[in-house]
């Protein structure tokens, strides 16, 4: 069956969630049964986000074929419960060096190369590549940035070819946009999008649906308005309100009829396998929806991380414990504490009310000590500990340097010189000079120790994790940590490098080299973080450190679909 595409752009303003948009109408298409993959196309010059910094561009998303992406690929997965791969994620400098590259071979030989058609060609061909392999009835696209963009121009005149390509019914564009509600005149407005409408028209495509993101509902009036203006029917105009919770927006959707519309375009005659026409199936979704908006009780569980100001940069660990906490029905109160204002004054005063800490992972040495300080103070109090990636690393310094009494143990990450190298770097890290993609990335065997608390929780031998750094613990000198009473209970079995590395002592003290957080979805929170929340849930009702459930942030947006 020929794939459909739908591509997804923005106008107006940057940061109207077309991530979620995609994600959740990937979720309300696959509820009607098709397969549906998600991509991103981001229109900046860096062949991949993995060499920018969280503030720059939020978290890099890592996917087991060992690509770093835009963190929207997150909300595709934890939606779709399903694995992305580079083929999800392209970028203007991906792009370009493709055809650079191709260049340099002679694929071009005798011709002038230019955007259009080599570079055009090149985004139709990355954009056709998911399709291709057969395995989706739909294909959604989304195009980053916004509208008008100097650098948006090729993906929209290779959006425009492909419609010509591909032929009706094939191919469609939802166009997502604001219209911002003036208080002083107290009206919705539709100008903005009437504009960025023309914008789109004068890259010659004519959207097929028209999103808007609003505060308030869209009244008939204002829907008529953009239909008019806009030439779309009134029931391609979809009003996308701001929902109390991300994963409330499947539902809204749902009863703006936008499955329906997408399924009655592209499938506009009945045929063979006509259940997309159903109703969608979402029981499950809406089960989980009425846990994540009633939670039993909150527990504060402290976040020690050097870009904990900026709301993305752990995006999926923030996500992982939201969805870790729905089946026990807790929900976690995330406190951010900065890791370089952590020290001895002030770690009690920090942490002496949280019931657990997870130490984030991170690169470069600020807010390193912090770091080694929360582990120490997790250890000492035997408050429930979750290090990842460098979060494990700064475990064992600190493990090394206050247990096993080696004085200036630490990763040779932060000192070179130091005595006990207990994190190095990997014999094949020390020959490479370029930063971008050359760390150890993407999906790696771990071997469990049968008995461990890795085993209780994984309740297997042998899994997957996704990797996303150069340093590793030191082999050398494991021997001294496990004289001392740390244990290895995960290792990846061709290079022996350690995996996880748990303290049995505690109460529940564990830490990670992978970063399990990419592998949360909705329907399956991950394993490591159930088990982390639920510890250090009864580690809060023995301290009494339970907090009663608080109040959505954002004003609740009524819903049709579930009763809740
Ligand atoms: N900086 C450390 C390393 O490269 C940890 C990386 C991480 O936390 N993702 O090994």
């Amino acid at each position: 069956m020929q794939t459909k595409y739908l591509f997804v752009t923005g106008g107006v303003t940057s940061s109207l969630g077309k991530g979620i948009f995609s994600a959740s109408l990937g979720r309300l298409l696959a509820a009607r049964g098709l397969d549906v993959s998600i991509q991103k196309f981001d229109p900046y010059i860096n062949v991949d986000p993995g060499t920018m910094n969280p503030y720059e561009h939020g978290e890099v998303y890592v996917t087991n074929d060992g690509a770093e992406t835009d963190l929207d690929l997150g909300h595709y997965e934890r939606f779709l419960d399903q694995p992305t791969s580079q083929a999800n994620n392209v970028t203007t400098g991906r792009v370009y060096m493709e055809v650079i590259t191709k260049e340099r071979e002679g694929a071009y030989l005798g011709k002038t190369v230019q955007v259009v058609p080599h570079i055009i060609d090149e985004i139709k061909h990355w954009m056709l590549k998911l399709g291709e392999t057969g395995n989706y009835d739909v294909v959604i696209t989304e195009i980053g940035g916004t509208v008008g963009d100097i650098e948006a121009q090729p993906y929209l005149e290779a959006i425009r070819q492909l419609r010509n390509d591909l032929g009706p019914h094939n191919t469609m564009i939802s166009h997502l946009t604001l219209i911002p509600y003036l208080r002083a005149a107290g009206e919705l407005k539709t100008k903005p999008t009437q504009h960025s409408v023309k914008e789109m028209l004068a890259h010659g495509l004519q959207p097929d649906s028209i999103v808007c993101r609003s505060e308030m509902p869209i009244d008939a009036d204002v829907r008529r308005k953009i239909s008019l203006f806009c030439n779309v029917e009134e029931e391609a105009v979809i009003e996308m309100l701001d929902a109390e919770t991300i994963y409330e927006v499947p539902l809204l959707l749902k009863d703006e009829g936008m499955g329906e519309f997408v399924v009655d375009r592209f499938y506009p005659e009945s045929g063979q396998d006509d259940t997309c026409r159903n109703d969608p199936e979402l029981d499950d979704w809406i089960e989980f929806l009425k846990k994540l908006k009633n939670p039993e009780e909150t527990i504060p569980i402290a976040l020690v991380g050097k870009y904990v100001e900026h709301q993305d940069a752990y995006k999926s660990i923030s996500e992982s414990f939201i969805l870790a906490g729905v089946p026990d029905e807790v929900q976690v109160d995330v406190k951010h504490v900065l890791s370089e204002d952590l020290a001895e004054g002030n770690v009690e005063a920090e942490l002496g009310d949280v019931a657990g800490i997870l130490v984030a992972p991170g690169f470069g040495d600020r807010g390193v000590q912090g770091k080694v300080l929360a582990a120490k103070y997790a250890r000492e109090n035997d408050v429930p500990f979750f290090g990842i990636c460098l979060g494990l690393q700064c475990a064992i310094i600190e493990f090394a340097r206050n247990v096993c009494g080696w004085e200036g143990a630490h990763s040779t990450e932060f000192d070179e010189e130091t005595a006990y190298p207990v994190i190095d770097l990997m014999e094949e890290q020390k020959e490479i000079s370029d930063k971008g993609g050359t760390m150890r990335l993407g999906q790696y065997d771990c071997e469990i120790q049968e008995g461990s608390r890795a085993h209780e929780i994984y309740a297997d031998t042998m899994v997957q994790e996704r990797h996303r750094h150069r340093y590793e613990v030191n082999n050398l000198l494991r021997y001294k940590l496990l004289e001392e009473g740390m244990r290895f209970t995960g290792v990846n079995p061709d290079t022996d490098l350690v995996e996880i590395m748990e303290l049995p002592e505690k109460r529940w003290f564990l830490g990670v080299q992978f970063h399990p957080e990419y592998k949360t979805t909705v329907g399956h929170p991950h394993p490591l973080f159930r088990s982390f929340v639920r510890a250090c849930r009864t580690y809060a009702h023995e301290k009494d450190l339970v907090e009663t459930p608080q109040p959505p942030e954002r004003e609740a947006v009524p819903l049709a679909s579930a009763d809740m």
